[in-house]
């Protein structure tokens, strides 16, 4: 199942929507419509809420195109119910770059509010003043039951709309800069650490902090909005497998691909079919599938899971041609393993082929990684 709309490409990078971002539309929509009894009030919730995204991808757009200023490639942005993320290839190790990549996304905000104060002063000070004596005179009356004008006029419309947006700009700008690692207050704070001490150090703090966070966030949602618990389990989740990452990438530090590398892949030709490569992984020694031609140049690979997936298409008289990875990466024996770790979590190949002089010498994995990290931590 696939589990995102693709909106389009700016510069270069994919922009996905997730497809629960279609609840929140509807829900949007019916909320307002319901409290309104108004089909224009609920198209107007439409409008607003798929222009506040539209402000979320021009923050992740600024994380983007910020790091493109110092090499760090952007792959896409998905736009997930709970805002954006910006998947990069790699996290740069410079902490002034990390520190300007992650302040660059709230900037956007910053300069989103700015345009719109700019644009419609007036317009947002009378939507304020109005908004603030509503609210005053709700809190003076005491009633239980807001009246039907009131509901009104704090509908989003025409009337009020800018102010909304205005506002939720200055939300997400002081949303962002919590230092909940890892989102980009705690981004910044871990930089700023890492300006002082090693990177996995200032990584551990940041994550700790970030997971405090969490927690609060978590305990907040409960008494008020459940979209809180879900903010809150995903900076959990997030700032634990960075961290793991990053000080499982501090471990690797002084070790090359040859010391990872093994022998168990297969090699087939290019017209062998898929239950051929099923033989071998019966077999049990088998994960990894490297197709070369005849002239010892390597067409595309396979990976178990990828192999496994295949099957449930595909049967096993369809030659391994039509499943093959053909984008892939190879590495060098002398490579350092610090370097490619990162991007071995997210290689679509599963594996990565070693060449030494032209030559395939062995495969690396993430299992093969995994292993070696474990004996390292038991022989420390
Ligand atoms: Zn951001």
């Amino acid at each position: 199942m696939k589990w995102s709309l693709n909106l389009g490409t700016v510069a270069g990078i994919r922009i996905k929507i997730h497809w629960t971002f279609l609840f929140i539309v509807l829900y949007v929509f019916y909320s307002n419509y319901r409290q309104s009894g108004s089909l224009e009030t609920g198209l107007w919730g439409v409008f607003f809420i798929l222009s506040v995204f539209a402000c979320v991808t021009l923050h992740e757009l600024g994380h983007a195109t910020m790091g493109k200023r110092f090499g760090v490639r952007t792959r896409k942005i998905t736009l997930l119910p709970i805002g954006g993320v910006a998947s990069m290839e790699n996290i740069p190790e410079k902490p002034a770059h990390e520190f300007w990549i992650a302040i660059a996304g709230p900037l956007v905000n910053v300069g989103i509010a700015i345009l719109l104060y700019l644009l419609f002063s007036g317009q947002i000070v009378e939507s304020y003043t109005r908004l603030q004596e509503l609210t005053l005179s709700l809190a003076r009356s005491g009633s239980e039951q807001m009246s039907e004008s009131a509901h009104q006029a704090l509908a989003i419309g025409p009337a009020n709309f800018i102010f909304y947006l205005f506002f939720v700009n200055l939300m997400l700008v002081l949303f962002n800069i919590i230092p909940a690692f890892p989102m980009d207050g705690g981004r910044v704070l871990r930089a700023l650490l890492a300006m002082r001490m090693n990177r996995a150090r200032a990584t551990q703090i940041a994550a700790t902090v970030g997971q405090v966070f969490a927690f609060l966030f978590i305990l907040w949602g409960f008494y008020s909005d459940p979209f809180l618990i879900f903010i809150g389990l995903f900076v959990f989740l997030g700032a634990y497998s960075e961290n793991m990452m990053i000080q499982q990438t501090e471990a690797l530090r002084g070790h090359r691909v040859k010391e990872v590398m093994h022998k168990a892949y297969v090699v087939l030709p290019p017209e062998a079919r898929i239950k051929d490569a099923v033989d071998y992984l019966l077999q049990g020694h088998y994960s990894d599938f490297i197709v070369m031609d005849d002239d010892d140049r390597i067409v595309g690979l396979l990976s178990k899971p990828r192999l496994i997936n295949a099957l449930k298409t595909k049967s096993g008289e369809d030659p391994v041609a039509d499943i093959l990875v053909r984008d892939f990466e190879v590495l060098d024996p002398n490579e350092k393993l610090s370097k490619i770790y990162p991007g071995i979590l997210g290689n679509e190949a599963g594996f990565y082929p070693v060449l030494e002089l032209g030559n395939l010498v062995g495969v690396v994995d993430k299992e093969s990684v995994d292993r070696f990290l474990m004996q390292q931590s038991s022989l420390n």
